[in-house]
């Protein structure tokens, strides 16, 4: 029987993780179709993604780049929408099956949210979004696998992981962590570490955000947060694991004492396939995973008290409410404060502990608290970047 065209929108498409998920499309053309793409302001390479995969919708970062966008295109008669309002409608499209949301930072929110509400099926790479939003998210959705499924690698392996189990099995959950480029740097020098060091990701490629992020710690942090809402599960049982070599993406450990752990290469392609495919898995033929080759697997324990961002992550969850979404606002706006020198490294974590600590009310997480909380950060945060300078 000739499979279903499953047709897809990729918002965020010109980035690590949109670009990897073009190139599965690429590969299984007679399984996937593209409907929709959006992107920031990478416009040369959106308008080769439109003429290559023929859309019926796009959308840009800014309303001011859309003729610059169609003088690049051959086709004048598309639909092309933009900012944030953009986002939420090509994730409400009635043409598409499934959104891939693969933005970074807090635009994700609002789109996953559209997309659940919209009954799609929602692959979420964005993490910022389950960070911020997380139990709105878990309420929209109608359960992983049906309508849910992450991409975050160490994420799609737990959600593998954890099929066929039933909760009262699982005593923890382990996710890995490579520990960044600086892991065996004196804390010391860290005050000097300019961008490009911390751009350089010793395993995975990925956009800046994210590796920035993963320099800190700060993106396991957040990862801590987004399986506790994905997995419903206490954030005393979500443990992490220093393992630099990058080849198990995480560990479950089941009350009999057995403990599962999810390998492969660090390849984006397996994560964003199966959330494409699931629950069937496709012939990706990327290279084999060696494990002698690797000479060996190391673990270490990730202790919060010595990782600051691993410690505010597990103090957000604690306060609840709003303050994940802090946290997270928090982060991004310092991360982008790094990249532009205005603050140094160890700024980033500091800042973002300092902005939590000044955020006494934090009511419950609804959309109006999450937006008040946003607005508020932003001052907060920058306030405290001027203070500094
Ligand atoms: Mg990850």
């Amino acid at each position: 029987m000739k499979p279903r065209i499953k047709k897809i929108s990729v918002i965020g498409s010109t980035g690590s993780i949109g670009v990897n998920t073009l190139r599965i499309v690429e590969k299984f053309p007679d399984r996937l179709k593209v409907v929709g793409l959006a992107a920031g302001r990478n416009l040369p390479l959106l308008a080769r993604q439109v003429e290559k995969f023929r859309p019926a919708r796009v959308a840009v970062g800014d309303p001011l780049l859309i003729p610059a966008l169609k003088s690049r295109l051959k086709s004048k008669k598309l639909d092309i929408l933009s900012g944030p309002p953009g986002l939420v409608s090509l994730a409400r499209d009635q043409e598409a099956d499934e959104i891939v949301l693969a933005v970074s930072g807090s635009t994700g929110l609002h789109p996953a949210l559209a997309a659940l509400q919209a009954g799609k099926q929602l692959a979420l790479a964005n993490k910022e979004a389950l960070v911020m939003g997380g139990e709105l998210l878990m309420k929209a959705a109608c359960g992983l696998g049906n309508s849910l499924i992450p991409i975050d690698s160490e994420h799609s392996a737990l959600f593998q992981l954890l099929e066929g189990k039933n909760s009262e099995e699982i005593v923890r959950l382990f996710l890995t962590a490579s520990g960044g480029p600086f892991l065996t740097r004196d804390p010391r020098s860290l005050s000097r570490v300019t961008p490009e060091e911390a751009l350089s990701h010793p395993v995975w490629k990925m956009g800046e955000k994210i590796s920035v992020d993963s320099a800190t710690l700060m993106n396991k942090g957040l990862e801590v947060i987004e399986a506790r809402y994905l997995f419903q599960i206490e954030p005393g049982r979500i443990k992490v694991l220093i393992h630099p070599q990058g080849r198990v993406h995480a560990l479950l450990e089941l009350k009999d004492g057995a403990v599962l752990a999810h390998l492969g290469i660090p390849d984006m392609r397996i994560p964003i396939a199966y959330a494409l495919s699931y629950p069937d898995r496709w012939p990706l033929r990327l290279p084999a995973l060696s494990l002698p080759e690797l000479k060996g697997l190391t673990f270490l324990e990730a202790r919060p008290q010595r990782f600051p961002a691993l410690r505010l992550a597990y103090s957000a969850l604690d306060a609840a409410g709003t303050m994940p979404a802090v946290l997270s606002l928090a982060n991004e706006i310092a991360v982008e404060a790094f990249l532009s020198r205005r603050i140094s490294f160890p700024r980033i974590v500091e800042l973002v502990a300092w902005v939590m600590d000044a955020w006494k009310e934090n009511p419950a997480a609804s959309l109006e608290a999450i937006a008040a909380a946003e607005i508020w950060t932003r001052r907060k945060t920058e306030a405290v970047i001027q203070r500094w300078r």
